[in-house]
């Protein structure tokens, strides 16, 4: 880099100053000695713009036409998408007594290439360098995330610095520069570190403490968060420089694509998160396809950063983000809108990422000025809004929990319901069982027609009680009573009306002999057996009597028996001694043959048989 000499007539040198000054009014050198530790250079700087990108720093320096240098005047230089390459300059001047030295900072991490000049008072070349986010790391004079030039400046001197920008294919980013001792330098780079170990270890400790929280509870949405913030952690320690510097130094194209790479991923991610998080697949399910295909646009549009192309992605992602960012605006406004608790955390959330970006992007445009706050808007804002998500997601997870007590609460309820159901059913079926058990042992043990005990039972409770009656020495009364003619009564009136006479006879039995022990039996057809419990025998003999006048006066017409009314013969046997009488079956046929007896002394009558103990 040797400077071309072309010396310069006296009137050309004239002429030249003039244009000079037409061309360039604000050209004055900055005298390094009064400027404060930290100058913004911008509105300090010369701009000349390069069209055809042809000029080397040889036609600046030994050119005999003046170029058409002018002010920038801006605070932060910005040429935006651009083709041009564009070259700055600036004097610097040491006025003071002893060396100085400064820096020129550069502070946009990614800016493409930056060729660099100092020139001395006599015009010769005495610092170079070539650098860029597009050129490995080392190039950079100082290790440092932007770029930063040391400018040395004897006592009394001037020296004229000259930057050429330019870019890949076209896109610049804003670029603020400053000039700063060293001290200055140190402090600033103390200060940012500060700030963004602050803010990149913050956002790790969140992510990591949600991962943490993912595997124990495994509520999808924090996995979502900790990818959404995963992603937007490399999205800005590349943008900011750190990644380039700590991570992958030497690879400068990977560098430059992983950054739309990573933006795109964050469009994906945040659509993601936002989708679980707002719940919008339950809740706008088109919204929700919506939302992830402008997503994924953003993610599509990144892919020619992998051919080498960086404005073109540029130029599609951000309408792409624009619209991604107003349609998240808009559900969230709208899912608060209708009450949406979460939805109201998560507008909150966003706006103060939204006013963050806002303010960095005035600081840029040159609408506020640059401090503090402007410059770590982005950060300010994304970290609290990481915050703001964080408290969403425990507030979602406490929502989901108390969701889950109370559906635990209604199963609970319904089932103790069910149970009781259940219980009070099992209840009533035993209830039912029981009476239908009843019932059917009744039907086991009377007959049907009359009601009276049947045959069977005759059989057992005859057994039984001339058992007892053994044991306890009493007398026993036992009766067979037979219809009188029934067949022919039948035979007149008909099967009903037999059966009618049946249930009259056997409602007069059950009226006379009610006494507890009295047992009434229906034997078969129109026979009847009656165990009687008596005091004395004699008492049982005289009832029995009773009854069969009773019957006899009851007057049931039945025109083909003798006395033209029903009537019954009766075998009555009386027994204490049971020796003779073993078991049911005997005492039955000692009666039956008494009613026999009966039926052949011509009917309606009660025949007795004794069978007693001869006494002593
Ligand atoms: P006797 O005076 O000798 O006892 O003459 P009977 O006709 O009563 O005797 P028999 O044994 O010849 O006839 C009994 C009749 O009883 C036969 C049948 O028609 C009638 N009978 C038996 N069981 C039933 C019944 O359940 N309902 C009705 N309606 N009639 C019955
Ligand atoms: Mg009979
Ligand atoms: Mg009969």
């Amino acid at each position: 880099m040797t400077r071309r000499f072309s010396p310069l007539p006296a009137a050309m040198a004239v002429w030249l100053l003039l244009a000079c000054l037409l061309v360039s009014p604000a050209r004055a050198a900055v005298d390094v000695s009064e400027s404060p530790g930290e100058l913004n250079l911008g509105p300090h700087m010369q701009l000349l713009e390069d069209a055809g990108r042809e000029l080397g720093i040889d036609d600046l320096l030994g050119r005999d036409v003046p170029l058409p240098w002018r002010p920038t005047g801006e605070e932060t230089i910005n040429f935006s998408f651009s083709d041009s390459a564009w070259w700055l300059q600036v004097e610097l001047a040491n006025t003071g007594e002893g060396p100085v030295r400064r820096l020129l900072e550069l502070a946009m991490p990614l800016h493409d290439y930056l060729d660099a000049w100092v020139v001395d008072e006599a015009g010769e070349v005495v610092g170079a360098w070539q650098t860029g986010n597009r050129r490995a790391f080392d190039t950079r004079p100082v290790a440092h995330r932007t770029f930063v030039l040391p400018i040395p400046l004897p006592p009394g001197e001037t020296r004229r610095v000259i930057l050429r920008l330019d870019t890949h294919d076209g896109l610049f980013d804003a670029t603020p520069l400053y000039l700063l001792s060293d001290g200055s330098f140190l402090y600033k780079a103390q200060r940012e570190l500060m700030a963004f170990s602050l803010y990149f270890g913050a956002l790790l400790a969140l992510m990591i403490f949600n991962l943490l929280l993912y595997l124990v509870i495994r509520e999808r949405s924090l996995l979502h968060y900790v990818v959404y913030l995963g992603t937007f952690f490399v999205l800005m320690f590349a943008a900011r420089g750190f990644a380039f510097q700590y991570w992958w130094p030497s690879w400068p194209t990977f560098n430059n694509q992983m950054l739309p790479l990573t933006i795109g991923l964050f469009a994906v991610t945040l659509a993601g998160f936002s989708s679980s998080y707002l719940n919008l697949p339950r809740y706008a399910p088109r919204f929700s396809r919506l939302l992830h295909g402008v997503a994924g646009l953003c993610l599509a549009s990144a892919l020619p950063a992998l051919l080498g192309h960086y404005a073109l992605v540029f130029r599609i992602m951000i309408p792409a983000a624009i619209l991604l960012s107003s349609l998240m605006l808009g559900v969230a406004v709208w899912r608060s809108w209708l009450g949406d608790r979460l939805a109201q955390i998560f507008l909150v959330a966003w706006s103060v990422l939204l006013v963050g970006v806002s303010l960095y992007f005035l600081r840029v445009a040159g609408v506020l000025p640059y401090n503090f706050f402007t410059e770590y808007a982005v950060q300010a804002g994304s970290g609290l809004e990481f915050l703001l998500l964080a408290f969403g997601l425990a507030y979602k997870i406490n929502l989901l929990k108390n969701e889950k007590l109370a559906a635990e609460r209604a199963t609970h309820d319904l089932e103790r319901s069910h149970s009781l159901r259940l219980e009070a059913e099992v209840a009533q079926r035993t209830r039912e069982l029981e009476a239908a058990n009843r019932r059917l042992a009744a039907m086991a043990r009377t007959d049907p027609l009359t009601g009276l005990l049947n045959r069977r039972q005759f059989q057992e409770l005859v057994d039984e009680e001339l058992q007892r009656r053994r044991r306890s020495g009493r007398a026993l009364l036992f009766a067979v009573m037979d219809i009188d003619a029934f067949k022919l009564y039948n035979d007149t009136l008909g099967h009903q009306a037999g059966d009618e006479v049946l249930i009259r006879v056997s409602d007069l039995l059950q009226q006379h002999f009610r006494r507890a022990g009295d047992r009434l039996f229906r034997l078969g057809g129109e026979e009847f057996g009656l165990l009687l419990e008596v005091d004395k025998l004699d008492q049982g003999r005289h009832g029995l009597e009773a009854f069969r006048q009773a019957l006899e006066d009851l007057a049931i017409p039945h025109v083909q028996a003798e006395g033209g009314v029903v009537t019954a013969s009766f075998g009555l046997v009386c027994c204490n001694d049971y020796r003779r009488v073993p078991d049911a079956d005997r005492l039955y046929r000692e009666a039956d043959e008494a009613m026999y007896e009966a039926k052949e002394r011509n009917r309606n009558r009660v025949v007795t048989r004794a069978i007693l103990e001869e006494t002593p």
